[in-house]
C-alpha cells in the first residue's frame, strides 16, 4: 500500500491529507506528523479566544478551491448563525477557532470514515520530525520521541518559522516577565492594572494581544515598539475596479510596476475610494509578476515597499480595528516607532532598549514583555534541527533570498545539487521567497490540492480562476 507522510498538521499539512485522501483511487496510508499546535487547525486557527477573528472574509475561506462556497455553507450547519442573512454572513469575520473547528472535522471524516469501504487510512502522530533519511525508494522520517515513519513521498508543510529574534537572550530563557512565542499562554503571567506591557512588534500578532487583553478588561498600559510603527490597516468597502495589469505585465520591470500601480492608488484617491484596491486586484496575479522580477528587484522590492505592502494587503476586520482606534485614543496603547537593540532584565521588569528615527537611544521597561515580531526570517539560519539537517543533507536548498526553499513548479523541492527531488515536496510558508503570496489560505487550498494530486500521479483539476476580492463591494 502506498504510504505518504506529511510534516505538519496546519491548514496546509490537513488539507493536503484531506485532498490525498478525496482524490486517491488505491489503497492507501497518510501519516500526518504534527506538534506544538493542534492538529487541523495549527498557529492561526489553534486559539481558543473568540475575540481572535480571521483576517479574511468567510466568502473567501473555503477550504477547497473547487468549492468556493464551501465554508459559507458550513457555517450555514451551524445555529449560531441562523439568524444572519446570506449576504451578511459571506462578509463576516468569523471567529479562527471556529475555522479550527471546520478544518479539524473536515479532517475527522477521514480519520474516522463511516464509509465500510473506505481503503484510505489516515492516521496522526503527534511528535516532531527531526530528520529525513532517503531510501532508495521514499524516505524514513526519524521523530524526537525515537519513532520513525516509512514513506514513498513526503511534504513539508510545516508553516511559518517561531519568531527568530530574541530568542537565545540567555539572561531571558528562563525570566517569566518574558514570552519569546506569543503562542504560548502569556495569560497567567499577566501583570496587575497598573503595570505596563511592552509588545515587540506591531503587526498581526500584536493585534491579537491587544485585543484579547481589551477582552480581559485589563487595565494597564500597552507599549508597542516596531521599526516602523506602521499599524495593520482595516477592511473596508470597496468598489468594483478592473483588472488594470496589462497583457505585457511579465516585461514590466519593478519601476514600471510600482509606477503602475503609483498610478491606479492615486486614480482610486481621486474617486474617494481606498488605494489599497489597487493591491487586492493584482492577488491573482503576485506569484506571478514575484517570479518575474530578478533577485536585485525582489531584494529592493522588500526593503523599499515591504513593509507598505504588507500594512496594505494584511488587514483586519474593521470591529478589530476599532478595538485597536479606541485603545489609541484612551491612551492605553501607545505606538513607537524604534528599532529595538536590547532587552535586560532587572528587578523590577525588563528594561527595552531602542534607537529613535533621529538616532537618540531610549528604554522603557515592562513588567511583561511578549515578542510579536513575527517569524524567523532566514531559512538557513534556522535553529530548528529539521531544517539544519535537511540543508546538511543536501536534500533541499535555500531559495534565492534565503526567505525558505526551492522548489519546481510541481512543489518538488530542490536539492542542493540543483537536482529534483524524487520524494520530497513543499508547500505553504516555506515557499514564501519562491511565490511571496503563500501564506494564506485562498493560496494554501490550491497548492494543498495541487501537491496532492501531483504527490497521487494525477493531472492537477484547474479550479475555474477565482477573483479573491479582500474588500466588501
Ligand atoms: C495569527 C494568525 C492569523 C491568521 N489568520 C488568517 C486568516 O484569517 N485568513 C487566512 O487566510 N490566513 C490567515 N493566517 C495565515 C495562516 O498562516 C494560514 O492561513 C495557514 O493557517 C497556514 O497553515 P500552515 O499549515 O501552512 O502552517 P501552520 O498553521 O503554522 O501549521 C504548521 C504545523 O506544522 C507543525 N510543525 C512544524 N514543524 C514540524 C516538525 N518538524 N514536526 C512536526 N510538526 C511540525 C507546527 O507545529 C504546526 O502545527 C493567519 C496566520 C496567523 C499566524
Amino acid at each position: 500500500m502506498r504510504k505518504i507522510a506529511i510534516v505538519g498538521g496546519g491548514f496546509s499539512g490537513t488539507m493536503t491529507a484531506v485532498n490525498l485522501a478525496r482524490y486517491s483511487k488505491d489503497p492507501m496510508e497518510i501519516v500526518v506528523v504534527n506538534a506544538k499546535r493542534p492538529f487541523g487547525r495549527g498557529t492561526a486557527y489553534g486559539t481558543t479566544r473568540s475575540e481572535h477573528l480571521l483576517n479574511v472574509a468567510a466568502r473567501n475561506m473555503s477550504a477547497f478551491p473547487d468549492h468556493p462556497n464551501h465554508f459559507f455553507e458550513w457555517l450555514r450547519s451551524r445555529s449560531e448563525f441562523d439568524h444572519l442573512p446570506d449576504n451578511e454572513l459571506r462578509e463576516m469575520f468569523i471567529p479562527r477557532r471556529i475555522y479550527g473547528d471546520y478544518i479539524r472535522g473536515l479532517a475527522s471524516i477521514y480519520l474516522h470514515p463511516v464509509h465500510p469501504d473506505s481503503e484510505v487510512v489516515l492516521k496522526v502522530i503527534d511528535d516532531t520530525v527531526i530528520d529525513i533519511l532517503p531510501e532508495e525508494e521514499g524516505a524514513t522520517l526519524e521523530l524526537k520521541k525515537g519513532a520513525s515513519v516509512k514513506a514513498d513521498s513526503v511534504l513539508l508543510a510545516t508553516g511559518n518559522q517561531p519568531p527568530g529574534s530574541f530568542q537565545s537572550q540567555s539572561p531571558l530563557a528562563h525570566d517569566r516577565r518574558f514570552c519569546a512565542d506569543p503562542w504560548e499562554n502569556w495569560l497567567e503571567r499577566l501583570p496587575n492594572d497598573d503595570g505596563t506591557i511592552v509588545l515587540l512588534g506591531t503587526g498581526l500578532t500584536m493585534v491579537d494581544v491587544v485585543i484579547t487583553l481589551s477582552e480581559l478588561n485589563w487595565k494597564g498600559k500597552i507599549v508597542a515598539i516596531s521599526r516602523n510603527g506602521m499599524l495593520p490597516r482595516s477592511h473596508f468597502r470597496g468598489i468594483a475596479y478592473p483588472d488594470y495589469l496589462p497583457e505585457n505585465s511579465s516585461d514590466l520591470n519593478l519601476g514600471q510596476l510600482v509606477a503602475l500601480i503609483e498610478r491606479h492608488c492615486e486614480k482610486l484617491r481621486q474617486m474617494s475610494q481606498n488605494p489599497a484596491i489597487a493591491i487586492d486586484k493584482l492577488r491573482p496575479h503576485t506569484q506571478q509578476l514575484w517570479q518575474n522580477l530578478t533577485v536585485e528587484e525582489k531584494r529592493e522590492f522588500l526593503k523599499r515597499y515591504g513593509t507598505r505592502w504588507n500594512v496594505s494587503r494584511h488587514r483586519i476586520a474593521q470591529s478589530i480595528h476599532h478595538r485597536v482606534t479606541d485603545a489609541l485614543d484612551s491612551g492605553q496603547l501607545q505606538v513607537i516607532a524604534g528599532c529595538i537593540d536590547s532587552l535586560a532584565p532587572q528587578e523590577e521588569g525588563i528594561s527595552v532598549h531602542f534607537q529613535e528615527s533621529n538616532g537618540k537611544m531610549q528604554s522603557i521597561s515592562g513588567d511583561l514583555v511578549i515578542n510579536c515580531t513575527g517569524p524567523q526570517a532566514s531559512f538557513s539560519a534556522s535553529k530548528i534541527p529539521l531544517f539544519q539537517k535537511l540543508l546538511n543533507r543536501g536534500l533541499v536548498s535555500c531559495d534565492e533570498l534565503d526567505m525558505g526553499i526551492q522548489v519546481n513548479e510541481d512543489f518538488a523541492a530542490i536539492d542542493g545539487e540543483g537536482e529534483t527531488s524524487s520524494f520530497l515536496y513543499a508547500i505553504g510558508p516555506l515557499l514564501k521567497g519562491s511565490l511571496w503570496e503563500t501564506t494564506a489560505v485562498p493560496e494554501l487550498r490550491g497548492q494543498a490540492m495541487r501537491v496532492a494530486q501531483i504527490m497521487l500521479e494525477q493531472k492537477p483539476i484547474q479550479p475555474e480562476k477565482q477573483y479573491i476580492i479582500e474588500y466588501c463591494i
